[in-house]
């Protein structure tokens, strides 16, 4: 076991007496020990929060100071990027290539950009209202922001929400998963070593279900920012509802890839491959929907499946891991669940859909790539997100059905287009109800573009200035300059 961890609560790192064990998803070993949170605690947090806001010197600080502490946590993490990258890989079983050269660096790139690209939003913003009177809208922090984040990039989602919300001068209540709490906690160690002011940042572990209501329906939270799943996404709404708080919901999808017959196979194939299978499927913007035209269907199939069949799956901390195991025991019985749930609604197995026999890999959780075609648009599978390393093949014939198959799902978080042709792609990406569109290329995500789905994916942005902004509330300030002092509500009534 590497250690114990505790929770991190007004800039002290706290033991509860309620322990949880961490598990590697590679091995089913434990590898640490960590505390719960409990009502007492969770009222400790949003006290502290509160009071840090309130009270505190943060949100007074000078945009250069504040900036400067952002910086120091983006250095912290590349100081420790190593021993993160390892953390993280341990805990999520996602392959350290992927942790070493994604998730780390990119946490530490989100602070380094709202730092030197952000901050200065929060001028004040003088604005001609073209009457006796002067105008200005101030741009104030949110208050205290409840931050809850997911399993599959812990570190990196949590890093998004929390370069933004720290920039904008808020107070922050950050809640992991309970399942991969580490590399956040450490990163409160890094944070803690930085000296910010007491209760500016918290950390508090523990299950959603016990701790969720109490955090997002109390008044001294002003907003929520959560990424997970629908179902949890609906019960914080209904606990911010409350007391109308602001929200912001980044949820679940079940994005297409639309495969035109001009591609070059073999790059829509191999970047095929890594926009369903990296990180074990476990991609909210994964392509879990393969629309392929109908001239190249059978070729990319055989191409598909072939190296689908080639990929590694090995122990997560192994360089030449390709794939590494599924996060939990419960994640691949729902898998299993789905692919059953499509057999029977007619779906075939061309590759995978069954857990690997390799004796080494025998008590983690691991998966093999799946791949299914030959059912439609009304089943299950083309329709609900499995979270997992399973994507189902459909074919189109020209582009409008494309876009009707690809917009036919309640879900509208990414797509991805593959063509020669820039003008159709462009076109149909406008026609795409999705919040992300690659064309001719994949998961790239940049701190100056905003993400965020749209229907069922959820509401509001993460990243590029309107996420920033998300973290900032406006306020107008009217100021009149008419001459002696009368404005014309002066004269309303007459006297
Ligand atoms: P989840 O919804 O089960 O849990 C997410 C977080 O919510 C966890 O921290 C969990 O402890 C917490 N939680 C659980 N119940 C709660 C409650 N009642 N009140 C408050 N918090 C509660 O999701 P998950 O299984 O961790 O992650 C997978 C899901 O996240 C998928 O649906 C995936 O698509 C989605 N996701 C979306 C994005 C995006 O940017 N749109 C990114 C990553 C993951």
């Amino acid at each position: 076991m590497n250690g114990k961890y505790s929770l991190y609560i007004n800039g002290q790192f706290i033991e509860t007496p309620k322990k949880q064990n961490i598990m590697n998803p590679s091995t089913g070993k434990v590898i640490a020990e960590v505390s719960v949170a409990s009502e007492q605690e969770a009222q400790l947090v949003l006290a502290s929060a509160r009071e840090a806001f309130d009270r505190g010197p943060w949100p007074q600080l000078t945009l250069d100071q504040r900036k400067e502490f952002i910086l120091r946590i983006a250095q912290g993490i590349l100081d420790n990027a190593a021993e993160l990258a390892q953390m993280e890989t341990q805990n999520t079983g996602k392959p350290i290539k992927e942790t070493t050269f994604m998730d780390i660096p990119s946490s530490a790139k989100t602070f380094e950009f709202m730092a030197d690209n952000f901050i200065n939003y929060l001028d004040e913003a003088e604005i001609n209202i073209a009457d006796e009177a002067s105008a200005k809208v101030l741009r104030e922090p949110m208050g205290v922001v409840v931050l809850i984040v997911p399993w599959n990039y812990p570190l990196l989602i949590a890093c998004w929400k929390l370069a933004q919300a720290l920039a904008a001068g808020n107070t922050v209540i950050l809640k992991p998963s309970s399942l991969t709490p580490l590399s956040i906690l450490e990163l409160a160690k890094i944070i803690h070593k930085i000296g910010l002011p007491p209760g500016v940042f918290n950390v508090i572990n523990g299950s959603g279900q016990e701790l969720g209501e109490t955090l997002c329906s109390d008044k001294r939270v002003d907003m929520i920012s959560f990424t997970g799943s629908n179902e949890i996404g609906r019960q914080i709404l209904q606990y911010s509802s409350k007391n109308v708080k602001k929200s912001i919901m980044e949820l679940g999808g079940k994005s297409a890839s639309i495969i035109f017959n001009d591609v070059d196979l073999e790059v829509a194939v191999n970047s095929s491959l890594v926009s369903i299978f990296l990180n074990q499927g476990q991609m909210c913007t994964a392509m879990s929907r393969l629309l392929v035209q109908d001239q190249i269907y059978d070729r990319f199939i055989e191409s598909f499946v072939k190296k689908a069949k080639s990929i590694k799956l090995g122990l997560a901390s192994d360089y030449e891991t390709q794939m590494g195991p599924l996060i939990s025991d419960a994640q691949r019985k729902k898998v299993l669940s789905y692919i059953e749930k499509a057999k029977a609604e007619g779906a075939k197995v061309i590759c995978g859909g069954k857990i690997p026999e390799n004796q080494e890999l025998k008590n983690g959780y691991f998966f093999e790539p799946t791949i299914l075609a030959d059912v439609g648009a009304h089943s299950h599978i083309f329709k609900e997100e499995v979270f997992g390393p399973v994507v189902l093949i459909n074919k189109f014939s020209g582009s409008d059905e494309a876009a009707l198959l690809a917009n036919s799902v309640d879900f509208g978080l990414a797509a991805c287009i593959w063509s020669k042709d820039k003008i159709l792609a462009q076109e149909l990406a406008g026609k795409l109800n999705a919040g992300t569109i690659w064309i001719n290329t994949y998961g790239m995500f940049y701190n100056q573009l905003p993400y965020g789905g749209f229907k069922q994916s959820g509401f509001g942005k993460e990243l590029g200035r309107e996420g920033f902004l998300e973290y900032v509330r406006f306020k107008s300030v009217i100021c009149d300059q008419s001459k002696e002092g009368k404005p014309l509500v002066n004269y309303w009534y007459g006297f």
